[in-house]
């Protein structure tokens, strides 16, 4: 039987609209750095992908450098523009788990952010990039001695202290160096946030944090205490604020108000207990984004304009001045900024039940380039991007290569009915989260980065991996 191709395919999810052409660019997921030329091919900032998996190679993660710096800048002014007539100064941090290579610190630096890093590794990086020592935090529930060390010795803005021991190994390893930690403390504000709701709760089960609630025989929160070491160790520890981060994917400012108001009232309880006005609050990261046509964030000037309007009542509950406020967003500024362009290999066609057929388009990676389907059942989409096809879509799955049935890009999307081998699709919002979860599964050798940049010129910025590199680490070879 003909393959379905128009609305009401059985396996569609209800929120996938059949496209009325299949070579259209969604504007919500493609945004302002594609389009298509003349010939309809999907351009990145005007270099058609087909010259970039020539030039390149596939699959490769290609990142528009303008929409990378533009969302970093685009952020802190928002939240700066927003947050200044509260008279509250905003510092944003790039959290560089997201993505993390040198040009990207470097283009984050040059918009006015400092850098998170949450090991050894990042750290690094960063260093390795130019930062300096004073535009990074070092963040982590885990962290080694040599870590902080690496951390003071760098002479980081900040360390986030997740629990009462790391407290006195921080102050031991500073009096050690000869030197005073700028720290924060940690709390786990009992906010949970994604998309558009978020749940309020006293306790807290979860690795990371402090948590704000009155321990058992209402002795003080695991919080104040950590703030009251801290402050008894004030030779070695300077205690710059209190951190909390509350979710991901968040798509409006209302937990982010809340959680404001729990950790400005442990603030509150700092300064009347013992006098000390704790200069900065950290708010954190998970600004959402969207990844297909079924979400719908808040721009992020919205968001900061709704904080901006929730904040004057959380200030006024505190006899404090306002704190500095700082900002981590990861995914926000460099989940658009990136897609993944892969090579169409076999088209399959399956029989689901009597009558329902699924198509499968298995592409060159997969689950080793974006794990993020497999971990988080995450959704994306994907476009026919070497040329437009105008034949009817086809409701399709896009798969990997690997030896797992679960190893899905795409898990559904129409894509025109002659897609076939040779052709390019590109998945975009890929720039988060996807090269930094990257693995060699099945010895498959990880992508590079090609970065566009100003004036439609490419460059690896990552360079791929060969099969030399996939050996070079046998010992026994
Ligand atoms: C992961 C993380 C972030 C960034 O989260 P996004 O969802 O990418 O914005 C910020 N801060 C902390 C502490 C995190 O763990």
């Amino acid at each position: 039987m003909p393959e379905q191709s128009v609305s009401g395919h059985p396996l569609a999810p209800a929120w996938l609209p059949v496209p009325p052409d299949a070579a259209t660019l969604d504007p919500v997921v493609f945004t302002s750095q594609y389009a298509r030329d003349a010939s309809g091919c999907v351009t990145v900032d005007g270099v058609p992908v087909t010259e970039l998996a020539r030039r390149h190679g596939s699959p490769a993660y290609v990142v528009s450098e303008r929409t990378f710096r533009s969302r970093a800048r685009g952020f802190r002014e928002a939240f700066e523009r927003a947050l200044s007539p509260l008279g509250v100064d905003v510092a944003v941090y790039y959290a560089s788990k997201a993505l993390l290579t040198s040009a990207v610190a470097r283009w984050a630096l040059a918009e006015g952010l400092s850098i998170d890093t949450a090991s050894g590794g990042e750290l690094a990086v960063a260093l390795a990039a130019g930062v300096p020592g004073e535009r990074i935090a070092l963040h982590g529930n885990n962290k080694s001695a040599a870590e902080i060390t690496t951390a003071l010795r760098a002479g980081v803005g900040r360390i986030v202290v997740d629990s009462l021991a790391e407290i006195e190994l921080v102050a031991a390893l500073a009096r050690e160096l000869g030197t005073r930690a700028p720290v924060m403390v940690r709390v786990t504000p009992g906010v949970h946030a994604s998309t558009h709701e978020f749940i309020a709760t006293a306790h807290e089960d979860q690795k990371f944090g402090l948590s704000l609630a009155a321990g058992a025989e209402g002795e003080d929160s695991p919080a104040l205490q950590a703030v009251v070491s801290c402050l008894d160790a004030a030779d070695a520890l300077d205690l710059r604020g209190l951190h909390c981060h509350i979710g991901s994917q968040i798509f409006a400012a209302e937990g982010f108000a809340q959680a404001a108001q729990r950790v400005l009232a442990l603030r509150e309880a700092v300064a009347s207990r013992w006098d000390v006005v704790l200069p900065e609050v950290d708010l954190g990261g998970g600004h959402g984004v969207a990844y297909t046509a079924a979400d719908s964030p808040r721009g992020v000037e919205e968001i900061a304009a709704d904080l901006a309007a929730l904040l004057p009542a959380v200030l006024e509950s505190s006899s404090l001045p306002a704190p500095h406020l700082s900002f981590e967003p990861g995914r926000y500024i460099a989940g658009p900024a990136g897609c993944t362009v892969y090579t169409v290999g076999t088209v399959k066609t399956v029989t689901v039940e009597q009558g329902v057929q699924r198509r499968y388009v298995s592409v060159d990676g997969g689950m080793s380039d974006n794990a993020r389907p497999v971990l988080y059942g995450a959704d994306y989409t994907a476009v026919l991007a070497n040329r437009v096809s105008h034949e009817a879509p086809v409701l399709s799955r896009v798969v990997g290569k690997h030896c797992e049935s679960g190893d899905v890009v795409v898990k559904d999307v129409y894509l025109p009915g002659d897609v076939q081998r040779g052709d390019l699709l590109v998945v975009p919002v890929t720039g988060a989260y996807c090269w930094s979860l990257s693995s060699n599964y099945n010895w498959l050798p990880r992508p590079g980065i090609v970065a566009v940049g100003e004036g439609g010129a490419s460059r690896e910025i990552v360079r791929r991996e060969s099969v030399a590199d996939l050996l070079a680490r046998d010992c026994e070879i």
